[in-house]
């Protein structure tokens, strides 16, 4: 009886949440639930092209080196150029439908699909994968995943760190008419979500009096932001397509070691994604290696960052690998040098 209860228990959860766990990690590595082996994921997503998201927001992210999402509405001649820069910058591009209706089985292919096409013309440096529904009324999930990777809604909750529905999303609304006014609501929101070690997707439209829904002071902004940058080792601050990226990716990845020599050692990072959208780093770590005074890792002949991750009993060796190594479109797996370093 309770051998049939997990199996079904199973069976429910793959059902509903898109989730594959397809992955092998070979012990004794690790892959951080978050980058760096951090603890919990924020994302801030802003909606409606409201000005000051151009004039405040995307500089003071930009002053602390942390990335947004911009939902856009392609149809209320947003201004391409400021979306370009605002990519060009690291930051998201993504879709808020074209026209901004309530989502309906007849309107909603032409929106998501003309919303998707728009963006990518516009902005070509990066591509278009999520959707903020309008009113956050979700379009029908099969015509949302022929487009999107995921879609945000907006039940006030903070997410687990593997959403049940990569396309309801949830998010909390901030500013004037949401349930974040201060900067102590942010604080109150970034203590749970380190304690769930999940992930809080936040909601802006204005910011101080630029007209916009639900303004939100820009002070508070920047406290909530200097609230994380003193705890960055706690907190990964990123888009909302590059944390779907992570979660998909942590979950399908798999490390193999391929050779160990004693001073070098190869690894293949795999997934079964496509490499045309899943291309984030994903966070690896194993136990340093007896004997070695320094490591140098490199991935496909160039040198990526690697760091010593100090736990309480064991020391780490900790890098970013990109899974399929940024081939595009090829099965081919790529490997990861460990060496050490004559000092
Ligand atoms: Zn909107």
């Amino acid at each position: 009886m309770k051998k049939i209860n997990v199996i079904l228990l199973l069976a429910a959860f793959l059902a509903a949440g898109n989730v594959a766990y397809s992955g092998t990690v070979a012990s004794p590595y690790q892959v951080g639930n978050w980058p760096g082996f951090r603890t919990a994921a924020i994302s801030y997503t802003f909606d409606d092209g409201c000005s000051n998201q151009f004039a405040i927001a995307i500089p003071m992210f930009n002053e602390f080196d942390y990335k947004l999402t911009l939902f856009t509405i392609t149809g209320a001649s947003p201004n391409w150029t400021n979306l370009r820069n605002a990519a060009a910058a690291g930051h998201e591009v993504a879709s808020h439908t074209v026209t901004h209706p309530t989502l309906t089985p007849s309107n909603e292919v032409a929106e998501l699909s003309n919303s998707k096409s728009a963006i990518e013309a516009n902005v070509p440096s990066q591509k278009c994968v999520t959707i903020a529904y309008p009113m956050c009324v979700p379009s029908t999930q099969s015509v949302t995943a022929t487009y999107y990777i995921a879609g945000r809604i907006c039940s006030g909750s903070i997410e687990v760190n593997t959403p049940l529905n990569f396309y309801q999303i949830s998010s909390i609304g901030c500013g004037s008419a949401g349930s974040i006014k201060t900067a102590a609501d942010f604080n109150t929101k970034f203590a749970n979500t380190a304690s769930s070690k999940g992930w809080c997707v936040f909601l802006i439209h204005g910011i101080d009096s630029d007209g916009g829904y639900s303004p939100l002071s820009s002070t508070v902004l920047r406290s909530s932001l200097q609230y994380l940058d003193a705890r960055r080792s706690t907190f990964w601050v990123s888009t909302f397509g590059n944390v779907v990226r992570y979660i998909r990716e942590r979950n399908d990845v798999s490390v193999a070691e391929t050779s160990n020599t004693g001073d070098s050692i190869t690894l293949q990072v795999t997934d079964t994604l496509d490499n045309t959208i899943y291309n984030y780093p994903v966070t690896i770590r194993r136990p340093f290696p007896e004997g070695w005074q320094m490591a140098r890792v490199s991935q496909n002949g160039h040198e990526v960052k690697a760091s010593i991750l100090r736990g309480t009993s064991v020391n780490y060796l900790m890098f970013d690998a990109v899974p399929d190594g940024g081939e595009l479109c090829s099965q081919k797996p790529f490997t990861v040098m460990l060496r050490t370093v004559t000092l």
